[in-house]
């Protein structure tokens, strides 16, 4: 399928949280359509897809129907089972393709693959037991970051060690799942760089953004980094790079830590990312266009940045502050439609734009 989708083609998006809201968004103004799959009953996405089918990734009738709807499959969430991946790719393209997924979906198959590459990650080993986590130690040294191999986000399936003490009760924390214990680094600052590239080939990176998280979440990603040029030119070598290794078709996310010894790559996002929200008011076209272009055969965008952007999310009762933002001079509100507040839930983010320096 390299002709690109026309008008009232249908894309398929697995997930249907914020991100897949703005993906369908996106995808009804270039003219197209999206159907969401999602077990949730409303999912935040349904209120702006042409189509949502609500059932479970183990039903198999369903994702058929789903597949015999859509012209191309995407997902806005790298976790997706794998039974359901089998079953759908049978039918109708997956785009980014199984690779990202694969690799992404496990903190140490990515880390193999990212190193080699030749790129820099945190050092690394691989711990499944008590005995495995003490070797580890002794080889890394402290501190150190116990992470979970699988489903972890926002910070979460995470464990700091500081002494040997803590050994113990960070592969607790584990619960007997696989876990990487990663070198602690000492980083001057966090930054992502969100790319896209198309099955012609053809790559475009916006610019990076800088990233504060609080308590793992994120909490701004400003525009422009404060870096400088050459840091610059290699974010956008290495996400090309990693791009290009895995024929790479659709937007990544690929989050770096700047240090004095160059950048390190934390991790990759085979998907939209909310670092990359500010391209939604810093660029003719962002990043949720960006990746249904790429994933639609159309022509990739440039991404240049015409404004200096600051995003900043709204988690839990950050919503309070509604009013008093909503008539804020330059700050471009986007809401996710989501009723419940929860703590650390991501409510909506704003946009504050300024004039280019
Ligand atoms: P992650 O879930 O891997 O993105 O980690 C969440 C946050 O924890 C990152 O954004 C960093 O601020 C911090 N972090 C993760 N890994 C490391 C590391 N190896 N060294 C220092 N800080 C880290």
């Amino acid at each position: 399928m390299n002709e690109p989708l026309k008008t009232g083609a249908v894309i398929g998006i697995l997930g249907g949280g914020q991100l897949g809201r703005m993906l369908c968004s996106a995808a009804s103004r270039l003219g197209l359509r999206a159907h969401i799959f999602d077990p949730a009953s409303a999912p935040p996405a349904a209120d702006v897809a042409y189509a949502t089918t609500c059932a479970a990734y183990e039903d198999e009738a369903a994702l058929r129907r789903f597949a015999a709807d859509v012209d191309v499959i995407t997902y806005e969430f790298e976790n997706i089972p794998t039974s359901a991946l089998d079953i759908l790719e049978k039918l109708c393209p997956i785009r980014p393709g199984r690779e990202a997924l694969r690799i992404s979906q496990d903190r140490l198959t990515e880390k193999d693959f990212l190193t080699g590459l030749g790129l820099k990650t945190a050092p690394y080993r691989a711990v499944d037991t008590r005995q495995d986590l003490s070797e580890a130690v002794d080889a890394l040294g402290l501190p150190a970051i116990l992470k979970t191999r699988r489903f972890g986000y926002d910070g979460k399936g995470q464990a700091r060690l500081s002494t040997q003490e803590d050994q113990a009760p960070a592969i607790a924390d584990m619960a007997g799942q696989a876990a990487i214990l990663e070198g602690f680094i000492s980083f001057s600052k966090e930054i992502s760089i969100i790319g896209a590239r198309n099955s012609a080939g053809d790559v475009a990176c916006f610019d990076p953004g800088e990233n504060i998280h609080q308590a793992g979440i994120l909490r701004t990603t400003s525009v422009p980094a404060q870096i400088n040029a050459t840091q610059r030119m290699d974010a956008v070598l290495l996400a090309a790079k990693i791009m290009n290794a895995l024929d790479y078709v659709g937007v990544m996310g690929v989050e770096l830590f700047v240090t004095g010894q160059g950048l390190i790559v934390n991790e990759i996002a085979p998907r939209v990312h909310n670092s990359g929200h500010w391209t939604q008011n810093g660029c003719a076209v962002d990043q949720f266009e960006q990746h249904i272009r790429a994933i639609a055969n159309w022509p990739l965008a440039d991404g240049s940045r015409h404004s200096d952007v600051t995003m900043t999310n709204l988690i839990g009762n950050d919503l309070d502050a509604l009013e008093a933002l909503s008539s804020q001079a330059g700050t471009a509100l986007h809401l996710y439609g989501k009723a419940e507040i929860k703590p650390g839930r991501k409510m909506g983010h704003y946009n504050s734009v300024r004039p280019k320096s």
